[in-house]
């Protein structure tokens, strides 16, 4: 049960403010987290974590020295949204890149990839080690779909050394990926967790029983067990993870007992003590072991054991020293503090204020959005019933919300006169905000491209046009990671994408070249109709699907064409967008 608080919605933000003020000499708050209080070193790597609310240490409790340099902190077990992830990276930032790394959740690698693909087009260099320990979520065939839990702490602490070490970013990377293979954990459950303000726990397990295998958020278990006892838990946990041995493992490990919240640590001693007594019985050596509260889930009753099979390079950084509010090793030399007001300026975005001209294609480019609108909500219905056949039935009313929110944002942008990337970016982020749903991320991450793409011009030449639905079309499949055939909404871009480049580059005016690929994105849309999902939502309906198109592309082709009679009416008027 959580208790204390004035009002629950508010709950994550006001620990965290309070999280802050308590550990000043570690962390100073930033729009969307935290970052180091104390200075980095100039050109080194930074470590970004974050995810969630609700399961301190993790993330926040981890930023400090010799580990995280910043943490996005969402709300209670909700992704930060790409906005967070952008303004934390980039605060945190020192001159070396950044290295985003969270555990595997769906919501997370929409959210940090989009913030990922922004920071890069920005020219802060930015790579992702995503955390996939928890072998119950996967077969080991699937390693990559694995979900993360208490290995996260592995991974931060590696490549948290690392980068403070001065490693550079290639490095911090290529060792954040050996330590996550190299990472193999399992948790069990024995009651659910509460969320602030709600009345019943998430989930229940029955009196007297253990649930192997469930998430940290309640997602369902791989078996129920009878409650075992301790020395028969142990066996359990250790026999497990042996059989998911990493390729390559040596014979020294690093045993992690991680309680989920409502644990006693002498109930974690306990286990541990027996843990280590079935790894030295199995051969095996442990080094530097940690057992307590690392990453939780509430008031989660639960645990789990991380095992981390060390080689020289790993063990070196496993054993460095580190300083943050919820985890020590070792001594450091605390470095300075830094400005904290210059810091909360360092997260907000560079805009070079923009001419008359570049101030009047802004407000095309708003006009462009409220032609996006018109369509949208013309369709909203159709839309909303095709992704009823196989999916969920929202397409319409989320794209509706998203075109919405970005038409509104994009209209008061040209208003204050802001430059085109200003309005895109901020109308990407609104889009992508209020739509929810996978097709929201994508739009509104596609959106930010093609702001970053033209950026804050006085004019546009049609090659500018082309690099846009370039940039459009990449956010969506790197992002998504489609593949044509898929059924989804890349079956129209792709060919719209082609038939686009053709035309461009056989010297068609922008217009004519619009209305093409228009065409052909529509076409393709109803040609979905014959296909099966692959992605989405709508995979684990796939008959039901065949002989309707896919709704996200259907979507596409009707935009793509409001885009070509929405540039010809403005064009006609003598304007340029
Ligand atoms: P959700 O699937 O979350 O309910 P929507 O209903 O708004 O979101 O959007 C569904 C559409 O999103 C699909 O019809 C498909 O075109 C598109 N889509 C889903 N997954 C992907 C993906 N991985 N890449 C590209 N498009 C996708
Ligand atoms: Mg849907």
């Amino acid at each position: 049960m959580t208790r204390i608080f004035d009002d629950p919605s508010n709950f994550a933000n006001e620990a965290l403010a309070g999280f802050a003020a308590a550990n000043r000499q570690y962390v100073a708050p930033v729009d969307g987290g935290v970052v180091r209080s104390t200075e980095m070193k100039d050109g080194q790597a930074a470590l970004v974590i974050g995810g969630g609310s609700g399961h301190y240490p993790a993330f926040a409790g981890l930023v400090g020295q010799g580990l995280a340099a910043g943490s996005v902190c969402g709300n209670m077990f909700a992704s930060p949204s790409a906005s967070q992830v952008y303004r934390v990276a980039k605060a945190a930032n020192a001159g070396g890149g950044v290295l985003l790394s969270y555990g595997n959740y769906a919501g997370d690698v929409l959210h940090f990839g989009q913030a990922q693909l922004r920071l890069n087009a920005e020219g802060i260099e930015t790579r992702t080690v995503v955390v996939t320990d928890d072998i119950a979520s996967a077969p080991i065939e699937e390693l990559s779909s694995r979900r993360g839990i208490a290995g996260d702490l592995t991974v931060f602490k590696i490549a948290g050394s690392a980068a403070d070490e001065g490693l550079n970013l290639d490095e911090v990377e290529r060792l954040a990926v050996k330590t996550n293979y190299r990472t193999r954990s399992l948790g069990v459950a024995f009651d659910g967790c509460t969320l602030p303000g709600a009345s019943e726990p998430l989930f229940h397990v029955p009196e007297r029983h253990m649930s192997l295998g469930l998430g940290i958020h309640g997602e369902p278990g791989i078996s129920d067990h009878a409650m075992p006892s301790a020395s028969e838990l142990a066996e359990l946990l250790v026999s497990r993870l042996l059989q998911d041995k990493p390729d390559d493992a040596g014979n020294r490990v690093v045993p992690i007992v991680n309680g989920l919240g409502t644990v006693k640590y002498e109930e974690l001693f306990l286990l541990y003590g027996k843990i280590e007594a079935k790894l030295a019985e199995a051969g095996l050596e442990t080094v530097e072991p940690e057992c307590g509260e690392l990453v939780t889930s509430l008031d989660m009753s639960g645990l789990s054991l991380t095992l981390l099979w060390l080689d020289d390079e790993l063990e070196h950084h496993w054993a460095a020293p580190a300083d943050t509010p919820a985890y020590r090793k070792g001594h450091l030399e605390v470095r300075p503090h830094r400005d904290v007001e210059q810091l909360a300026e360092a997260a907000t975005a560079d805009v070079e204020p923009p001419t008359t001209a570049a101030a009047r294609l802004s407000a095309g480019a708003a006009a462009m959005l409220e032609a996006v609108r018109a369509v949208v909500v013309e369709h909203e219905e159709e839309l909303g019933k095709l992704d009823a056949i196989a999916g969920d039935g929202d397409h319409g009313i989320g794209m509706r919300r998203g075109v919405d929110a970005a038409a509104d944002v994009a209209a008061a942008c040209a208003e204050s006169s802001a430059g085109v990337d200003r309005l895109l970016i901020e109308a990407g982020e609104a889009w992508a905000e209020k739509a929810g749903g996978t097709s929201g991320a994508l739009w509104g991450s596609a959106i930010i491209a093609v702001g970053q793409s033209l950026g804050n011009r006085d004019s546009y030449n049609d090659d500018d046009g082309l690099a846009a639905v370039t940039a459009f079309s990449e956010a969506i499949m790197g992002l998504g990671q489609a593949e044509p055939g898929d059924k989804t909404m890349v079956d129209a871009l792709v060919p719209y994408t082609a038939v686009f480049t053709e035309h461009q580059q056989s010297g068609a005016s922008l217009g004519q070249t619009l209305s093409a690929a228009a065409g052909q994105a529509n076409e393709a849309a109803q040609a979905t109709a014959e296909m099966r999902p692959k992605k989405g939502r709508a995979r684990p309906l796939a008959e039901k699907s065949i002989g309707h198109p896919d709704p996200g592309a259907v979507s596409f082709g009707k935009i793509a064409s409001a885009v070509a009679t929405a540039y010809q009416d403005l064009n006609g008027k003598g304007a340029q967008a």
